[in-house]
């Protein structure tokens, strides 16, 4: 026990005395310690607004890993709009109690938990104060059986607040975040809050998905661009965090939503179904994989400066690339997104397969270029860098800029030889 000299009662005071546990407090941690043990991996889904699909995510994900043949628990703490109920059609459910913790709703092999089983009419506006938030955020998490799990998916409520704040804290670990978004540059500068906000707590980025990225057309199922897409890939690229993948508007999960079924399941062989799954295999294969190993190796330093390399010619980005007389090579801290140094190198002369390992040599982690072949990106993607294409004629200085923006208008592919 740490004695306090200035207190007349050290023995009772608690704000000046570091008290030692009771045996009471200490049961209670190493209980709760042994139940979070028995969850190997957890992931929180968040984004920065709502209406983005992050609940349909979480249920689509959870399903997905379920179907993989993983234990998964979904755990839906959206407290103003909890609609894993409704999605999962379990509406109604009444939760049960055992030997004082909550258990579980099921749906299939999905063991699922709602805020939403709380409310009375989930029509009903619930309007909770701050502490009482945080208690039904930290009770949802450490007063539930789940059971040994390989996955608790955690459906968070939209924003950087005092919510999935909670959630990080009474976790202590969690494995990571996936960030949902939607084309719209509105949503796409709400991306950069959820990644700080993950980087303050130490949560590792898992990936960003761009939500309701094109549209799928219900007569001939091809996907149709309404509005802009690529954004969330951009900024991902410019965030240094991993770009999960891309789902379009499809007339199809909003009715599997409404009718209670998970869309993977309902839908599992259309090509919406898989761009899910794949995504949801790569999560699994991030989590049970040696990646984040390797990621803890990196030094925030490094995780948040990149090197972006620009062919020009005359001093603008030049579009046929393999024949550009000079790159610019710009350095950038992506997270206070500055540009901090710039560089103009000339190629050596000109020889297939050259390119991608002189820039991978001269640290380039991204490329902006106009256009670029197939066969060239590959090479790129094999020395791990980026490749933005459809970039116009302009200065270095401003394609970075709006490339770290988030706001680089990119068009046609125009060397795709
Ligand atoms: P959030 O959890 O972000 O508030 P939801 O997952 O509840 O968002 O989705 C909001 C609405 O959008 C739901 O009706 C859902 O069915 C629909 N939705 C989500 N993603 C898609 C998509 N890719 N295509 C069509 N509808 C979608």
């Amino acid at each position: 026990m740490t004695d306090c000299s200035s207190c007349r009662s050290p023995q009772a005071c608690d704000t000046c005395v570091e008290r030692e546990e009771t045996l009471e407090e200490a049961l209670a941690r190493i209980e709760h310690d042994e139940r979070l043990r028995r969850i190997r991996h957890t992931i929180i889904i968040m984004s920065g607004k709502g209406g983005v699909g992050k609940s349909t995510l979480a249920v689509n994900f959870a399903m997905s890993l379920a179907m993989a043949g993983r234990r998964v628990g979904l755990l839906d703490i959206d407290l103003h709009g909890p609609s894993i109920p409704t999605m999962l059609n379990l509406v109604g459910t009444r939760l049960e109690a055992q030997n004082g913790k909550l258990v579980p709703a099921g749906y299939e092999l999905l063991k699922v938990l709602s805020v939403g089983f709380l409310l009375e009419d989930q029509d009903a506006a619930v309007i909770w104060r701050g502490p009482a938030k945080a208690g039904v955020i930290k009770q949802f998490i450490e007063d539930v059986e789940w059971g040994e799990l390989d996955y608790l998916i955690i459906d968070c409520p939209p924003g950087t607040g005092d919510e999935p704040l909670s959630v990080v804290q009474t976790l202590g670990h969690c494995d990571g975040a996936v960030i949902v978004t939607t084309p719209q540059a509105v949503a796409l500068a709400d991306v950069r809050k959820s990644v700080t906000f993950c980087r303050k707590l130490n949560v590792p980025v898992l990936g960003v998905v761009e939500n309701m990225s094109g549209l799928v057309c219900p007569h001939c199922q091809q996907v149709v661009t309404v509005f802009k897409t690529g954004g969330g890939e951009r900024l991902a690229a410019a965030m240094l965090v991993p770009f999960l993948g891309r789902v379009p508007l499809d007339p199809a999960l909003v009715t599997a939503g409404d009718d209670g079924h998970p869309y993977v399941h309902r839908y599992g062989k259309s090509p919406t179904a898989s761009l899910i799954e794949e995504m949801a295999l790569s999560l699994l294969n991030t989590c049970e994989g040696d990646r984040q190993e390797q990621a803890s190796h990196i030094t925030p330093e490094e995780a948040y400066t990149m090197r972006i390399a620009i062919p020009l010619a005359a001093g603008q980005l030049c579009l046929h690339f393999g024949h550009c007389e000079q790159f610019a090579l710009v350095d950038v801290d992506a997270q206070a997104r500055t540009i901090t140094n710039l560089t103009l190198v000339t190629p050596p002369p000109h020889e297939p397969g050259l390119l991608p390992r002189w820039l991978h040599e001269q640290g380039t982690t991204a490329i902006i270029a106009g256009g670029m072949g197939a066969r060239a990106q590959g090479l790129f993607a094999e020395q791990g860098i980026t490749v933005v294409t459809g970039a116009p004629v302009d200065a270095p200085e401003v394609l970075v800029r709006a490339y770290l923006d988030a706001t680089l208008a990119t068009g046609e592919n125009t060397c795709d030889h």
